[in-house]
């Protein structure tokens, strides 16, 4: 069997082209339309790198957009402040707070202090919470939501599957569990310190991995006809390579993400929560 690949690049675009399409139909009947800011400390990069990335595709979508990056002397309460600026700026629907924050801030306190009804990546605990009780008014994170429209691109049907998800962060790995469960997949959540895990992926007709570990799941970790959807992101030498070993794996899965397509999906999420938060407040 050789693996149908679902291409993030593709799934992407074409919701990318719902977005423009739905923000250019409400700017001509309302006026208004979707807007972030990001909020940088300090002078890290990657950070500066993303935020540009999000600006750009900003104004590609017709959003409005505000970058601002402090200097790492900014105190907790001077940050907190800001935050509470935006809070109540109604041109604002979605407030990013660039993590990681440098060591002096408290990252927990500070993610606290943004409404939680503009925090779209679900790190508060009021989202997060939200989430895990099935409420409507909460948003899906990032990176797990790029893997549901994955598997919706594909129209797999959850009910009843045995869904594996390798990882437990709270970013990725336990909201992915929680989606699954809420699809009716019965799901199994494995981590650093389970044993058995390569018998344990063989069970999955869905295995979602998400650990930071390049091409640790093997072929014979697999169920024949599986669906493999690969969250790992990771730089070796000038090669991306996934968690899952790509080349042996796609020929024993029935589906499968090449590397680095679930990582390349996230900013588009990001304005698509961008996008939810807004129409709440229409
Ligand atoms: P993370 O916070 O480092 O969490 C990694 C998880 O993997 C932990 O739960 C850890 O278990 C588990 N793990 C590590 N080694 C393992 C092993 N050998 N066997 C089984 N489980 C193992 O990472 P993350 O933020 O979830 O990201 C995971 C991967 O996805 C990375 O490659 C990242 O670049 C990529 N990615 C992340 C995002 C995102 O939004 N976070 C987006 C796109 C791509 P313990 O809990 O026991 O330590």
């Amino acid at each position: 069997m050789t693996a149908e690949l679902i291409r993030g690049p593709v799934v992407e675009k074409a919701i990318r082209d719902e977005i423009v399409k739905e923000v250019y139909e409400i700017r001509e009947h309302t006026g208004k339309r979707p807007g972030f800011s990001i909020i940088l400390v300090g002078d890290n990069p990657v950070s500066r790198t993303s935020a540009a990335d999000k600006e750009k595709m900003a104004e590609e979508l017709g959003y409005y957009s505000v970058v601002n990056n402090f200097p790492a002397t900014i105190t907790q309460e001077e940050l907190i402040a800001v935050i509470g600026k935006y809070n109540n700026n109604k041109e604002i629907h979605a407030i990013r707070v660039q993590l990681p924050l440098p060591d002096y801030l408290d990252e927990r306190r500070v993610i606290e202090a943004v409404d939680h009804h503009k925090e779209v990546d679900a790190l508060h605990p009021a989202n997060m919470g939200n989430l895990i009780l099935g409420e409507e008014e909460t948003y899906i994170p990032i990176a797990p939501l790029a893997c549901f429209k994955l598997l919706q691109f594909i129209s797999y049907d959850l009910n009843g599957k045995h869904a594996v998800v390798v990882g437990r962060s709270n970013i990725m790995g336990k909201p992915m569990s929680v989606l699954l469960l809420q699809q009716h997949a019965t799901v199994t959540t494995c981590h650093s310190r389970t044993t058995n895990l390569s018998e344990i992926c063989r069970m999955a007709d869905v295995l979602v991995v998400a650990i930071g570990r390049p091409q640790l799941v093997k072929k014979d970790w697999i169920k024949p006809g599986a669906v493999v959807i690969d969250v790992g992101l990771n730089r070796v030498g000038d090669r991306v390579l996934g968690d899952v070993d790509f080349e042996e794996v796609s020929q024993k899965a029935a589906f499968i993400t090449p590397p680095g397509d679930v990582g390349a999906m996230t900013d588009t999420m990001f304005m698509l929560n961008t996008l939810e938060s807004f129409k709440r407040n229409l």
